[in-house]
């Protein structure tokens, strides 16, 4: 195949009239099609079950975005033998075909992104630029991962043992369950899917209850770009009921999973039994939580930080693992700093995503309730600069407030539980030296971003602050696929580098062929 270099799909530029037009042309066109039942696809069989799930409109719970199968426990072994069954030949299929799957179903999103953009609108409360972001990322990674997985199969060994042909090839693992979150349920999901795939393996996908109609419309996309019966099988299901079985059987050979560090532990340790029949070492790729800070050093640009700041614990409401949940703050610039900060999240609009407001609802009602009891325990743990409080509308959207807490101690709950959603904790540091070791107090390692001029300062936190995705000067969030390869330390997860040079390894196993001449 004759490709162009890798090249981030570029923003859509709503202030365009022609792009705001389009947007409003595919809300109309999505909301006609709001309400659609969807099917559980397994071996390329459509199926339906008495239990359903019922995907609904976060801004308007009464809205329903799609109807969905309830994948059950007894669907594991139909969808584990349809995969099973794929493998078989999907493993021989050449990666430059593998890849052209990837690339074909790039180019259909890339014709019908307004349509995708709505979907996200409707079923994650996600604005325009929001949603914009995610269908960007979609395409990225099927565009990446087709390009890396040509790349991988032109591997070979550096080395030549004199008097042999030695070679090195990447071969796929097998059946995997592709586990994902509602956060980013287009880029995330997709992109796990993709990287599966493309390397020659066979999956279960189950999408999150929270957003399964993107996951559904997706595969639609990879049935309409050529996907192989078996290749994919769809299984929206409860974690705990569904996945955690697909999780446990003994023919799964690997699990990918991004969510929260609770789940991924536990998949962590059942993925770790070995059942009757299982001939191999089950693999993880676990990409979990994250408690994110941003440093605010004495000498910084301080409204370029109170922007970063905002940006990165208030885009999307805080509902990224990236997200800023705590700002660490040099004790001299403390005070206008917070007053800055407060002035400045005071003019954030909170409203319908589907008519592009700031801050939108959050994903579900048990999210809203857990984010309004750790606002009760924050009022509790500083000083209230900002919300604290839910936004009531007639339609009963789950808006909450953006949230500022300042006076937060280090070790105070708000400080070191994942929230995931708009509140920040304000936390004071004394120098530097503190300021680096307030930001490593946490069990979590995911993303980090300081604000200073001083390159003596950049250069230590590049060495002493942990986390995955560390950023100068500009906000934590926004990882973009290629440049920013993105996975955690710590309790945030196996460091796996979605969107990294690294990243299909852990879908392959090597085999090294040493022949004599
Ligand atoms: P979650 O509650 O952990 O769920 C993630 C997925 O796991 C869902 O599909 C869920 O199913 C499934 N699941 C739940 N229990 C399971 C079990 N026992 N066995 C197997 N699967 C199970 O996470 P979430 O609320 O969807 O997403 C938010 C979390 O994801 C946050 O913690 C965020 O930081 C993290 N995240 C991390 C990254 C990263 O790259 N590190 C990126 C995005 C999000 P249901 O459909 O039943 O919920």
């Amino acid at each position: 195949i004759s490709l162009t270099p890798f090249a981030n799909e570029p923003f859509v530029d709503f202030s365009k009239g022609e792009n705001k037009r389009a947007m409003g042309d595919a809300l109309d066109l999505v909301t006609a099609s709001l309400g659609r039942e969807y099917d559980l696809i397994i071996g390329g069989k459509h199926l339906r079950t008495t239990s359903k799930i019922v995907s609904s409109n976060p801004a308007r719970p009464a809205e329903v975005v799609g109807i969905h199968q309830r994948a059950g426990a007894e669907h594991v072994e139909a969808a584990m033998q349809a995969a099973q069954a794929a493998f078989l030949k999907w493993k021989t299929v050449p990666v430059p075909e593998r890849a052209g799957l990837l690339f074909r179903a790039a180019e259909l999103i890339r014709q019908r992104k307004f349509e995708f953009h709505a979907w996200l609108v409707y079923e994650a409360g996600k604005n325009w630029a929001e949603a914009d972001a995610d269908v960007g990322e979609t395409i990225d990674f099927l565009e990446f991962y087709g390009r890396e997985a040509l790349r991988l199969d032109a591997a070979t060994t550096p080395i030549q043992y004199p008097g042999e042909r030695n070679r090195l090839r990447y071969i796929p693992l097998g059946v995997g369950a592709v586990i994902s979150p509602w956060n980013f349920p287009f880029a995330i999901m997709a992109g796990m899917t993709a990287a599966a795939i493309v390397c020659g393996n066979t999956v279960v996908l189950k999408p999150s209850v929270d957003a399964p109609t993107i996951a559904a419309r997706f595969m639609n996309i990879l049935i309409e770009a050529g996907l192989p019966d078996g290749v994919v099988n769809f299984c929206p299901g409860e974690g705990h009921e569904f996945g955690s079985a697909v999780v446990r059987h003994p023919q799964t050979r690997f699990i990918s999973f991004t969510g929260s560090k609770a789940v991924g532990l536990e998949i962590h340790e059942q993925a770790a039994k070995t059942h009757p029949g299982q001939i191999f070492i089950k693999r993880t790729i676990l990409e979990m939580g994250g408690k994110d800070s941003i440093i605010v050093d004495a000498d910084c640009d301080i409204d370029a930080a109170v922007e970063g700041v905002v940006a990165s614990a208030f885009g999307f409401n805080g509902q990224k693992c990236s997200a800023c949940s705590r700002a660490i703050v040099d004790a001299t610039i403390y005070d206008s700093f917070c007053d800055r900060l407060r002035e400045r999240v005071s003019a954030i609009k909170t409203g319908n995503p589907a008519e592009n407001v700031y801050t939108g609802p959050v994903i579900s009602e048990k999210a809203y309730k857990k984010i309004l009891d750790y606002i009760e325990i924050g009022k509790g743990e500083g000083r209230l600069l900002n919300g604290g409080h839910s936004i009531e509308t007639p339609e009963g959207g789950y808006y909450i407030a953006p949230t500022v807490i300042a006076d937060v101690s280090p070790t105070a709950r708000i400080a070191q539980e994942e929230i995931f959603g708009p509140v920040l904790a304000i936390i004071k540091s004394e120098n530097y030296d503190d300021a680096l070791a307030i930001a490593n107090n946490t069990e979590y390692g995911l993303t980090g971003s300081i604000y200073s001029r001083s390159r003596e300062k950049l250069d230590r936190a590049a060495e002493e602050f942990h986390v995955g995705n560390l950023y100068f000067n500009r906000k934590s969030t926004g990882a973009m696929v290629g440049a920013h390869p993105f996975g955690g330390f710590n309790m945030s997860g196996t460091d796996s580098k979605a969107g990294g040079p690294d990243y299909l390894l852990l879908f392959t196993q090597a085999k090294s062929i040493g022949e004599k001449l």
